[in-house]
């Protein structure tokens, strides 16, 4: 059966729109119209310490300038914090989250005494030292449990329509990961995964630095039951400095004096032609240039096996 296409653009409002996040707001935009599809647009504004005031409707103006609005009045995510718990406690009432009480130093100690301190982007995989109980510690943070029911390692194999077969040993490369952080403040996977199930997510294109993650939420979907959207993740920006271009290494502002301009650029970046024709016809142009480049991808969700 051929579910209708969902598809969402979920920026953090973390400063305006750069030409990396153009890309993957372009992307996920065109796919939504080359399949005759739904496109929403979420901001997701859960770590709030990272949240710059204003940049929410920065965004969506800057993504209107650019002819990009969504069919659905956007939602924000900090809005959703009850859906949140009710998949957390659903996670820990079936024994698939856990409370922990480690702190950093904690975790680096339990590594080091098991020779195992080697972190993974900044990031330490967590030794599982509260997965029995929390020691007589007070609780901080929320874990996701990454064993099988056997006591087995979780392996996710997964498929991006762009990078192809794709696989994680999720247990020894990522570990039990946070849901719900010790300053309270609900995580990214967990967010991500209610939010694209609760809004009927059939599609996901989003950023190539994203697609680590794809793992840890395709887990999450299979513990809650959930279905798997089909992924995409486009090629990444690369500074001057060939780093990633992010807000946090002070990639520019989109110029909206010149949407198209900013548009073209985004383009060249995911292989498309150039096409010079005035906003609304370009934007069609690429639709159907999009539509070439992926060939025959059917509507049908590509389902993670
Ligand atoms: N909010 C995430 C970001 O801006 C994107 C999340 C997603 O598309 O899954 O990096």
């Amino acid at each position: 059966m051929s579910v209708a296409y969902r598809g969402r653009f979920a920026p953090s409002p973390t400063g305006p729109l750069h030409a990396g996040s153009l890309v993957a707001a372009l992307a996920s935009w065109l796919d939504a119209r080359a399949h005759g599809g739904t496109w929403l647009v979420r901001i997701e504004d859960v770590d709030t310490p990272r949240c710059v005031p204003g940049a929410d409707e920065l965004i969506l103006q800057q993504l209107a300038a650019c002819g990009l609005v969504p069919d659905e009045p956007p939602v924000w995510q900090s809005q959703h914090g009850a859906a949140y718990q009710k998949a957390l406690d659903t996670l820990i009432a079936q024994g698939a989250a856990y409370p922990c009480g480690c702190s950093r130093s904690d975790i680096e100690r339990a590594l080091a005494a098991s020779g195992r301190s080697k972190p993974r982007h900044g990031e330490l995989v967590y030794p599982g030292t509260c997965r029995d109980g929390l020691h007589g510690k007070p609780a901080r943070a929320v874990r996701c449990l990454t064993a099988a029911p056997d006591g087995g390692d979780i392996e996710i194999a997964w498929y991006d329509r762009r990078l192809g077969a794709q696989h994680q040993n999720l247990t020894q490369e990522v570990g039990d990961f946070v849901l719900r952080r010790a300053d309270g403040l609900w995580s990214y996977q967990l967010a991500v995964v209610v939010d694209d199930a609760a809004q009927g997510i059939t599609h996901v294109v989003r950023g190539e630095d994203l697609a680590d993650n794809t793992p840890r939420q395709i887990h999450l979907q299979r513990l809650l039951g959930w279905p798997t959207p089909s992924y995409l993740h486009t090629p990444l920006v690369l500074g001057p400095n060939g780093e990633k271009l992010s807000k946090q290494n002070g990639a520019q502002a989109l110029d909206l004096r010149d949407p198209l301009l900013a548009l073209r650029t985004s383009a060249g970046a995911l292989a498309l032609p150039d096409v010079t024709a005035h906003q609304t016809d370009w934007l069609a142009a690429m639709v159907a240039a999009w539509r070439d480049q992926r060939g025959a991808e059917s509507t049908r969700s590509t389902q993670a096996t």
